[in-house]
């Protein structure tokens, strides 16, 4: 048997990218990552010139790498870190971020949930909602605040191909109507909360690790340990053995949601108001991070 040639440069390729038809060397791994991220940008209108971008960079593989190749890209990106205030994981994963943005020249914007009152552990022990609820709901407050008060355009996050499919697949499973009408890889700006964009939904976790690795980016291995990560990894494994057995499939599961099913259910958000005491986007006239703050303050 031969070897397995780079579609690009006709040297031995290191990697087979089935879903895409595409083997590959190392460098035309990098450019053609680059180059999709770009090609995606453009055919889902995240990101248009001269606008400014925030990326929510949690220390790890996908979001540091989103920011770098948006850099790459030439595109105007700062960056948002939030400490959740989660002991070690919290210390490590900031230092991988400050270090990221000071080796890379990057401004980089942070917020610490225990300045703000209320770090994860407490909100977590004094409120009966689950952590990742919790932690998911005060992100998302942050980033729009941080981008809104910092004149952003866009939001973007780190999610990938595995992230969406999952959890696509585990609300489908529950018929979560809901969630199908409120999930897509781009959101406009709409009663006050800014466009937000997830410029890596087509690339599978391990075609990000692997530009990640190529590209030598220092990352947080370790998962928060409040993360219910168990059921979502239950069902990326899932999705990977089908994967497995039919190449192509994840992504077409994800992109067909996207195409068919996502404009039956989508809403609008015409209910919100502005919370009472901090401006941003709400359906009652506290919003849910201010009545929090309320109810942790001793
Ligand atoms: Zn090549
Ligand atoms: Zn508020």
């Amino acid at each position: 048997m031969g070897k397995i040639r780079c579609r690009f440069c006709k040297e031995e390729a290191f990697i087979r990218l089935k879903q895409h038809r595409l083997n590959l060397c190392k460098e035309h791994y990098l450019s053609w990552f680059e180059n999709y991220t770009q090609r995606t940008i453009r055919e889902f209108n995240m990101i248009k010139e001269g606008e400014r971008v925030l990326v929510a960079v949690s220390g790890g593989k996908d979001s540091l790498s989103l920011w770098f190749v948006l850099k790459r890209l030439n595109y105007q990106a700062d960056g948002l870190y939030i400490d959740l205030g989660i002991g070690e994981y919290s210390k490590k994963s900031k230092e991988k971020v400050l270090k990221f943005a000071k080796e890379h020249n990057l401004k980089l914007i942070v917020v610490s949930l225990k300045e703000e009152g209320i770090p994860i552990p407490l909100v977590g022990e004094k409120t009966n909602r689950s952590y990742c609820s919790l932690c998911g709901r005060i992100k998302r407050y942050y980033f729009n605040k941080v981008a809104r008060e910092g004149g952003y355009d866009i939001l973007a996050t780190g999610h990938n191909l595995d992230d969406e499919a999952s959890s696509l697949l585990s609300n489908v499973l529950s018929w979560d109507l809901k969630y199908l009408g409120s999930k897509f890889p781009v959101l406009e700006e709409e009663g006050g909360f800014k466009k937000k964009v997830k410029p890596f939904f087509k690339f599978s976790e391990k075609e990000v690790l692997i530009y990640t690795l190529l590209r030598k980016i220092d990352f947080i291995e370790e998962e928060c340990p409040y993360s219910e990560g168990a059921s979502t990894l239950f069902y990326k494994k899932l999705l990977n053995e089908v994967e497995e057995r039919s190449p192509g499939t994840k992504l077409r599961f994800y992109l067909d949601y996207l195409r068919k099913v996502y404009p039956l259910f989508k809403k609008k958000r015409e209910d919100l108001k502005s919370c009472i005491l901090c401006g941003e986007p709400s359906y009652k006239e506290v919003c849910f991070i201010c009545s929090l703050k309320g109810k942790v303050k001793v």
